[in-house]
């Protein structure tokens, strides 16, 4: 079977979904490809079933503050792990059969079951069970997300390692588990897993959960490692063993059940030969593409979501999503328009778009590790001021038993202006919204401190970073 399309996505998760929108919106012609399972990484193994499991994780751990209230009798509580993920997966089938039905909508009559690769410039081939089909399409989007690896190191123990794809698969947990990973996912996961009883040793490089400000990186090193054996620093290694996988790193050394690898992702573009349209990639497989349009430089197609391997995060594959679909509905329309040699309409705002969002990230550790704005590596040490905020003046948090949390802002001198944010904190989600809407109106030191700030709320401990810049600024020269 042969079609041709003004637009082609193949993808159907978030990205694709956000994309397919836009096409939809312009009045295009398009297909949707995917191979399965529907769904999205999101709801069926990612952000869904990791925050159900922290929830989990979260109500067993409220056990160990009881007794210090007067609350007894806890120590008759138990908890069958099997059944905790059984109702994790109800949660997550949920969300998985909302996604998987949106994408099933939006694509109607023009999703296709398989899996696709180019086979030339604008021509893709869709191996589908009923055979192929050959597609061409003036725009292509390349939505197709990523998969976690394992690394070779970990070959000898392949039939012992997780990975999230599997984990929430499981219909017992082990009693003892090595996290590789010390980014936000083995983050999320290690914490759930030591709080519902795991042991858990987590092994990952010396930069955790992304954080790259030293002095909060040090007092969330101090709080996690209460709760679970951390190894950072040193490659892990690991061998099978009578009674399951000897981890190793450095001197350090135990034996687990099995390993949650979460080493990293790596996008979906290997299996798509994008060499048969005459697109370059990098040593890492990766095209050039414009930030803003999402587009491969000379090429019709666009990268997105997961794929592009740049901002892995659900809310960036919406924005990207969008952008990609919108500039790829302007090219067509403005393509139409000068074919029929009359003035199109075309969308300005897809033409030249939009600078790209605030950059957000949270890790739902509770306290949440989270980051807005620009990073500690990216501050000009000339002209930056960083106000800290430690927990322990902080009513709401002593009342939470939360002291261990820590603001840092950091702000440009001269302006005033708020420029980006590292956050450990209860309910950091919120903050974290709360100074991304703070930088993107440019809100500076003096404005924010005109706010009202209720009392007692833990967003009172920004007012304690803000007051911390604010003297810093009064005091530095000119
Ligand atoms: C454990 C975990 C927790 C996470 N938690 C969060 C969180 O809390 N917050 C957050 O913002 N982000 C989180 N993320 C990241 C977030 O899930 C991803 O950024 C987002 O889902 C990426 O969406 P996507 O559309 O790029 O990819 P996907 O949703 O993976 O979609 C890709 C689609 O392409 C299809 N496909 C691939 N190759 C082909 C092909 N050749 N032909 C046809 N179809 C193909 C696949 O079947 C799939 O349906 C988490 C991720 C994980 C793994």
């Amino acid at each position: 079977m042969r079609l041709d399309v003004d637009v082609a996505i193949v993808g159907a998760g978030t990205a694709g979904m956000f994309a397919i929108s836009e096409a939809r919106r312009a009045g295009l012609s398009y297909v949707l490809i995917d191979h399965g399972p529907l769904g999205t990484t999101c709801a069926r193994v990612g952000c869904m079933p990791s925050k159900l499991a922290l929830h989990a994780a979260s109500l067993w751990r409220t056990r160990r503050e009881m007794a210090d209230w007067g609350m007894t009798g806890q120590e008759n509580l138990r908890i069958d792990l099997g059944q905790t993920w059984q109702r994790l997966r109800q949660g997550r089938d949920h969300f998985a059969g909302a996604a998987a039905g949106t994408a099933r909508k939006l694509g109607a009559d023009q999703l296709i079951n398989g899996r696709a690769r180019f086979t030339a410039a604008g021509e893709l081939t869709v191996s589908t069970a009923e055979g192929e089909v050959v597609v061409t399409a003036a725009q292509v989007i390349l939505a197709v997300g990523s998969t976690p690896f394992l690394p070779d190191n970990l070959q000898a123990v392949a039939d012992r390692c997780l990975t999230t794809n599997t984990l929430f698969e499981q219909e017992s947990l082990p009693a003892r588990i090595g996290v590789i990973g010390s980014g936000a996912l083995g983050l999320e996961m290690g914490l759930a897993l030591s709080r519902l009883g795991v042991q858990v040793h987590l092994a990952g490089s010396s930069s955790f959960a992304g954080i790259d400000d030293p002095v909060l990186s040090e007092r969330v090193q101090a709080s996690v490692a209460g709760e679970l054996t951390l190894w950072l620093g040193q490659p892990a290694t690991a061998e099978p063993a009578a009674d399951g996988v000897r981890l190793r790193a450095g001197e350090k050394e135990t034996t687990v059940d099995a390993l949650l690898v979460a080493a990293g992702r790596r996008p979906n573009l290997a299996g798509l030969d994008l060499a048969a349209a005459g697109i370059a990639t990098s040593s890492r497989g990766l095209p050039d593409i414009d930030p803003l349009t999402l587009k491969i430089a000379g090429h019709p197609v666009y990268v997105i979501g997961d794929a592009n391997a740049s901002r892995t995060l659900f809310h960036e594959a919406t924005d990207e999503g969008r952008r990609a679909g919108r500039h790829a509905a302007a090219t067509v329309l403005a393509a139409r328009a000068a074919a029929a040699d009359t003035p199109g309409h075309v969308n300005a705002g897809a033409t030249s778009p939009a600078p790209r969002q605030v950059p957000l990230s949270i890790t739902f550790s509770d306290p949440d590790i989270v980051h807005v704005g620009l990073r500690h590596g990216e501050l000009d040490p000339a002209t930056a001021l960083i106000g800290t905020a430690s927990g322990e003046a902080n009513g709401r948090l002593r009342i939470l038993d939360s002291m261990q949390a820590m603001i840092r802002l950091y702000a440009d001198r001269d302006s005033g202006r708020l420029l980006g944010a590292a956050l450990f904190a209860p309910a950091g989600e919120h903050l974290g919204h709360l100074l991304a809407l703070a930088i993107t109106r440019g809100e500076t030191i003096n404005s924010l401190l005109e706010l009202p700030w209720y009392h007692p709320t833990i967003e009172e401990l920004l007012t304690v970073a803000l007051e911390d810049l604010r003297r810093q600024r009064k005091r530095a020269p000119g």
